[in-house]
């Protein structure tokens, strides 16, 4: 199957209750047209760089997600137009992303990324981290940003079972979160969970996903 196809039978398979973000790190921009002349405009990167190349080269009504860790250094080069910005994972990058959002004028969506898995290596912030900058006075301040919901990567694993439980995880702390709504600043407004990949997507789905990031399924392997 072509690209296009790839997109739109995820897309049917996974709403309405999650949206595609068509992950192309590492893909060319002539993979991207493609996706893009077939009606699709929604693409993740995971480096900041390779995002604004390709940024500078694709058509502009484009909604650009940054899924990969982030350094604060980097953040001036896409605040400007980036949609949203997945992993978040500390109240200095999110200050850095703030001061750079009024800069452009702009507030810029953030999700804040959660330590799932069972490996060492993944970053994230763990629940007691996450409740920390989420009840935070230096959040109150911050006029340009939004949290709009928390971000996972479950265990690269083919144990199902597990994967599936630290998606339920997520899901769980999410509504959790949202319940104790009131104590959160006005920018703070969950309204996303962003879990699921090319091996995992159905799944993260059944669990509660509302953003998934596939890219190997749709463009092949990297
Ligand atoms: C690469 C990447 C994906 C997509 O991975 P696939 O297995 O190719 O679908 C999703 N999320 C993040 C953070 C990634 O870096």
């Amino acid at each position: 199957m072509g690209i296009a196809e790839n997109i739109q039978q995820i897309v049917t398979e996974i709403s309405p209750a999650a949206r595609l973000i068509a992950v192309t790190k590492t893909k060319p921009v002539e993979m991207l047209m493609e996706a893009y002349q077939a009606g699709f405009k929604r693409y993740g990167e995971n480096k900041v760089q390779e995002m604004v190349g390709k940024y500078e080269q694709m058509p502009k009504d484009i909604e650009w997600h940054l899924i990969g860790h982030l350094q604060s250094n980097k953040v001036k080069y896409m605040a400007s137009f980036v949609a949203m910005i997945h992993s978040v994972d500390s109240l200095k990058l999110l200050q850095e992303i703030n001061k750079q959002a009024a800069k452009n004028n702009r507030v810029i969506d953030c999700l804040l990324q959660v330590f799932i898995a069972q490996e060492e290596t993944k970053f994230g912030l763990s629940e007691e981290e996450l409740e920390a900058l989420l009840l935070s006075e230096e959040l109150k301040s911050m006029q340009n940003v939004r949290i709009v919901g928390l971000m996972g990567m479950a265990s690269n694993t083919d144990d199902e079972a597990q994967v599936r439980l630290e998606f339920r995880g997520l899901k769980q702390l999410f509504d959790k979160l949202k319940n104790q709504s009131a104590a959160f600043p006005p920018n703070v407004d969950l309204q996303e969970i962003s879990m699921g990949m090319s091996g995992d997507y159905p799944l993260a789905v059944e669990e509660g996903s509302t953003l998934v990031r596939v890219g190997s399924a749709i463009f092949g392997s990297r």
